[in-house]
């Protein structure tokens, strides 16, 4: 008799894998995961704990509440917007909507892994163009877009690299695309970002039919517990990934914190005002001790260890978690001698600096 397996290409997706201290149970600081340093708005808390009383009942499908914060917030309309359980599910709806076996998901050298994870999902062939200097190579892009490509992914800003790629480039980089290829801007990190340069893609969506800008609250908005993402599109695109996802894919409690959270513009400028100084710290502090940092600008510095055969970067992430701070390593990215540091709280900063002296000084 045939075993039981799972469909084609599904064995290729690698289950996701925690950051974990090998020697468990002591508390420890977590710099291994793009985080909110200084936590979500009270505004969203008390939210999220009146919800307490309704968690009976379903959410609401549509996102009403949740989607017209959002609109308010950022001048748009109602009829382009759809809410997802965190960016990630975004991600594998779009995968799910518009590419199958067959089809080529195309994206740049060290993009999110989340979307690696879509295409195979959907039994799509990804496809990875070179970056150059852990940035985005814009015309290697456009030159894997084919008559296959069924979804350019960008994250801009990237992560791990922490890089992004100018407005200027991006418009080229939509205008040299097939028509029928749809270019999916994951803006997950838009709000960091501190550059004239830059544009999170709501002008690119309004000008074109086929152009979808992602954005997530687990970042600025400080709820990644509760995952919640949304994407900004023509109507039908958002039409077609309303048909696509679950019908209560937001729960009741996150849709209320989130659309409290939008409220609390002092709490979202004290978080890139955190990040911003602290960043600035930390990836000085780092440079002093011959660390090559990398410009970023996001809320995590990625960061290159100098060549070391006594301090590989194993070694390094050993003698953090014998001092209790998790970071993480980049493997998986083919990127082995890097590690992504998230900006932590002031003291998260400095017990992760004072560690890393002992062995690099
Ligand atoms: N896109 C990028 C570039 C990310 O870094 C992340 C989170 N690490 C996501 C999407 C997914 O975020 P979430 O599902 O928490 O919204």
């Amino acid at each position: 008799m045939e075993r039981l397996t799972p469909r084609a290409g599904i064995g290729q997706i690698a289950p996701h894998k925690p950051v974990r201290a090998p020697h468990g149970g002591r508390p420890f600081i977590d710099l291994s995961l793009s985080h909110n340093a200084i936590g979500p708005s009270p505004r969203a808390i008390t939210a999220y704990r009146q919800a307490a009383s309704n968690l009976h009942r379903y959410p609401d499908s549509e996102h009403t509440m949740l989607r017209a914060a959002i609109a308010r917030r950022h001048d748009i309309a109602l009829d382009h917007i759809t809410c997802s359980n965190g960016s990630d599910e975004m991600i594998q709806l779009v995968a799910e909507a518009y590419a199958g076996p067959g089809d080529e998901v195309l994206f740049h050298q060290y993009g999110y892994h989340g979307f690696a994870k879509a295409a195979r999902l959907v039994g799509a062939t990804p496809v990875v163009a070179a970056e150059r200097d852990l940035t985005v190579d814009v015309e290697a892009l456009v030159e894997l877009a084919g008559d296959k490509t069924r979804i350019v992914f960008l994250a801009n800003p990237n992560n791990p690299t922490g890089s992004y790629v100018p407005v200027e480039q991006v418009q080229r980089l939509r205008a040299d695309l097939p028509a029928h290829t749809l270019l999916v801007l994951d803006s997950a990190y838009a709000e960091y970002v501190r550059r004239n340069n830059y544009d999170p893609g709501f002008g690119l969506v309004d000008d074109h039919d086929n152009v979808l800008m992602v954005r997530t609250f687990s970042k600025s908005h400080g709820l990644a517990g509760l995952r919640v993402g949304w994407a900004y599109g023509p109507p039908a695109i958002i039409e077609t990934l309303d048909r696509v996802r679950p019908a209560y894919n937001v729960g009741l409690a996150a849709q209320a914190a989130a659309t409290a959270a939008l409220g609390d513009e002092e709490h979202e400028a004290a978080t890139l005002a955190h990040n911003d100084e602290c960043g600035a710290w930390l990836a000085h502090e780092l440079r002093a001790m011959g660390v090559r940092v990398y410009p970023s600008v996001c809320n995590f510095l990625l960061i290159r260890v100098p060549p070391d055969p006594a301090m590989s970067v194993a070694t390094l992430q050993r003698h953090l978690w014998d001092h209790g701070i998790l970071v993480k390593s980049l493997t998986s990215y083919n990127l082995p001698d890097c590690l992504r540091i998230t900006i932590g709280t002031e003291e998260e900063n400095h017990a992760l600096v004072a560690a890393l002296r002992e062995v690099l000084d």
